[in-house]
C-alpha cells in the first residue's frame, strides 16, 4: 500500500560536499534554494515564490544526490517518488496517488515539525510528456493532478513545498510544466568533467584501502564520459577484484580492470537495448 510507495522518505543526512564535481549546478541549486529559506524577503519584495526546480542532465549524474542534498540544506523534509509510479492501468488512480504525494508531503512537515517539504520526482517525464493536439492518454490526469497541486501550493504558510523534478530527456515534456510558477528554474546535471571525476572518485574512496601506487588522477583521465554512477561502480569493482584475490588492498591494476568492466557492461547494456 501507501507505506511501500512511500518507501524513498526521510530526512536523508547528504550535503553538497558529499556530491562530485557539479559545482556550477550546486552552485545554482543554492542560489535558487535561497528563495525557499529567504521567503519573507521574496514576499515583501513581490517576488513570485519558487514552486519547482527542474533537474536536467543524463542518467546517474547525482539529479537524485542533488535533491537529497536540497532538502538538507533548507533543513526540508523529503518525499521521494517516480513518474513511473504514477501511471496506472485504471484512470485517476495515477492522479489520486499524486495528491496523496502531496499530502504526504505536508503531514510529514508537521510532524516532523520542519517549514518545508521538498517532493523529488524522477523520471518527470513518465508523467509530463507532450500531449500531442487533441490526443487523451489515460494519465493525463495524473499530470493536470500535478499541474493543480503545483498551482495550489501557498508558499506564505508553512510548511511550504518545493517540488524537484529529474527528466533526462527535457525536449520531451510538456510545456504546462515549464510555465512560470511550476518548473521554471532549470539546472543542469551535465556529466562531470575530469576534476570532477577526480572529486568523485575520491569521495567513493575514502571507505576504502587503497595501495600505494594508486593514482586516481590518471583514472579519472581514463574514465573519459563516466558519470557519478559509473564512478561509484568502478570503485566498487575494484574493491571486489581486490578482494577475491585476498589481498589487503586494492591496486592501479585492478582500477583499470575495474574501468573496463564498466565500459563493457555499457556496451552489452546498449547492444541489448538494440
Ligand atoms: P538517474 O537519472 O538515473 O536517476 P541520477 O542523476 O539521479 O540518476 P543519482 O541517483 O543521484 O543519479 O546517482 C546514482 C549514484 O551514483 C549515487 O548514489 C552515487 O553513488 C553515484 N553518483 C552519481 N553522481 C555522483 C556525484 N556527482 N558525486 C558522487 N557520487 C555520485
Amino acid at each position: 500500500g501507501q507505506e511501500r510507495k512511500r518507501k524513498k522518505v526521510g530526512s536523508p543526512k547528504l550535503t553538497f560536499d558529499e556530491i562530485g564535481g557539479q559545482e556550477s549546478a550546486k552552485q545554482e541549486l543554492r542560489e535558487a534554494l535561497d528563495f525557499l529559506i529567504r521567503h519573507e524577503e521574496i514576499s515583501k519584495f513581490g517576488i513570485r515564490p519558487l514552486k519547482g526546480i527542474l533537474l536536467t542532465g543524463p542518467p546517474g549524474t547525482g539529479k537524485t544526490l542533488m535533491a537529497k542534498a536540497a532538502a538538507q540544506y533548507t533543513n526540508s523534509v523529503f518525499v521521494a517518488a517516480a513518474g513511473s509510479e504514477f501511471v496506472e492501468m485504471y484512470v485517476g488512480v495515477g492522479a489520486g496517488r499524486i495528491r496523496d504525494l502531496f499530502r504526504d508531503a505536508k503531514a510529514r512537515a508537521v510532524k516532523e515539525k520542519k517549514d518545508s517539504a521538498i517532493i523529488f520526482i524522477d523520471e518527470i517525464d513518465v508523467i509530463g510528456g507532450k500531449r500531442e493536439g487533441g490526443q487523451q492518454r489515460e494519465y493525463d490526469q495524473t499530470l493536470n493532478q500535478l499541474l493543480t497541486e503545483m498551482d495550489g501550493i501557498y508558499t506564505s504558510d508553512a510548511p511550504r513545498i518545493l517540488v524537484m523534478a529529474a527528466t533526462n530527456r527535457k525536449e520531451m515534456l510538456d510545456s504546462a510544466l515549464l510555465r512560470p510558477g511550476r518548473f521554471d528554474r532549470h539546472i543542469q546535471v551535465d556529466l562531470p568533467d575530469k576534476k570532477g571525476r577526480k572529486h568523485i572518485l575520491d569521495l567513493h574512496a575514502k571507505n576504502k584501502p587503497l595501495a600505494e601506487d594508486v593514482d586516481l588522477e590518471k583514472i579519472a583521465e581514463e574514465a573519459y564520459g563516466f558519470s557519478g554512477a559509473q564512478l561509484e561502480s568502478v570503485m566498487n569493482e575494484a574493491a571486489i577484484y581486490a578482494m577475491r584475490q585476498s589481498l589487503e588492498v586494492i591496486s592501479q591494476n585492478h582500477m583499470s580492470m575495474a574501468i573496463d568492466k564498466v565500459m563493457m557492461g555499457e556496451k552489452t547494456d546498449r547492444e541489448s537495448n538494440a
